[in-house]
């Protein structure tokens, strides 16, 4: 495969878009945080099929992390990435810096309810998706491309992704790409490497517990005896359990009654030692 262009500044990307476009391709975009897994790999390869052309940024969004979180230690490995995207087919790569994002004196955000405001992340990361929509509100802007794909991992911010394109009149097609997960059935993320050997090991209960949650769900038990149920396994196994919620998988708020089981996502968001693990599966 050929390799990928760099691109680090907003024009140097304007500039490739614009070629893009007189050539008659539509472009696609791949928004990460880098630290790359076969999970980014399988979006690029989603967006792909939609787009004769694909651009992937790598940027670390510092507005996206509360100031407890972890901005300074998440993972980077930019050669490693490259390396990555080059044995797929990636035409270019936007990896801007943060002074070039958020220049002195950025004084914008973008604001949210709607599924940004249900209780699931943004009860523990208040001001995390007002940081991802600011960004990809500003990546969708820089790049202007036809599609644009995000993984179904992050749930909510799919959904809140969805919501803010259609508000804002963004005009770019969002694809959701199923999540995919180690042997052993974890989701794939950059995170994943802070877990120790041990808790790696013990991880992959999250997916077993939604797994169990679903099947419970589509025999008709009762939804909070299921959340409740989910969230005692967890935490008898050492798990501090943000939450596991039944909700629905468009608007993500709580179920009204009778809702059919195949309208309906599981979520849940769970600390293993200093790891967040977050995971969601279909109802059906
Ligand atoms: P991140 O770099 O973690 O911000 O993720 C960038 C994009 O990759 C987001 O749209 C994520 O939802 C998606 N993603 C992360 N992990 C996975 C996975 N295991 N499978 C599919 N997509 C993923």
């Amino acid at each position: 495969m050929p390799q990928p262009i760099v691109l680090d500044t907003i024009n140097a990307l304007r500039i490739w878009r614009n070629a893009e476009r007189r050539a008659g391709k539509r472009v696609g975009l791949v928004p990460t945080m880098g630290a790359l897994h076969q999970g980014h790999i399988s979006l690029v390869n989603a967006v792909r099929e939609e787009a004769e052309s694909v651009v992937t940024s790598i940027f670390v969004n510092p507005i996206q992390f509360a100031p407890h979180e972890d901005f300074s230690k998440y993972p980077r490995a930019f050669e490693r990435d490259l390396e990555l995207l080059g044995e797929v087919d990636c035409d270019a790569v936007f990896a801007p810096s943060v002074s070039e994002m958020y220049p002195e004196g950025f004084a914008t955000a973008i604001n949210l309810v709607g599924p940004a405001a249900v209780g699931l992340e943004d009860k523990f990361r208040p001001t995390h998706f007002t940081g991802v929509a600011t960004v990809v509100g500003k990546l969708l802007l820089q790049a202007l491309p036809e599609v644009a794909v995000f993984g179904e991992k992050d749930f909510q911010q799919l959904a809140v992704i969805r919501r803010m394109v259609r508000d804002l009149d963004m005009g770019v097609e969002i694809l959701g790409a199923p999540t995919l997960r180690e042997a052993d059935g974890l989701a794939m993320s950059s995170r994943n490497v802070y877990l120790s050997a041990q808790e790696r090991e013990k991880a992959v209960v999250i997916h077993q517990t939604l797994l169990e949650a679903a099947e419970a769900a589509q025999a008709g038990m009762p939804l909070h005896a299921i959340e409740k149920e989910a969230e005692g396994t967890l935490s008898e196994l050492g798990f501090v359990v943000d939450y596991v919620a039944i909700r629905d998988s468009v608007t993500l708020a709580e179920p009204v009654d009778g809702a059919k089981p195949g309208s309906l996502r599981i979520l849940a968001a769970a600390k293993l030692g200093q790891t967040r693990l977050i995971d969601n599966i279909a109802v059906g």
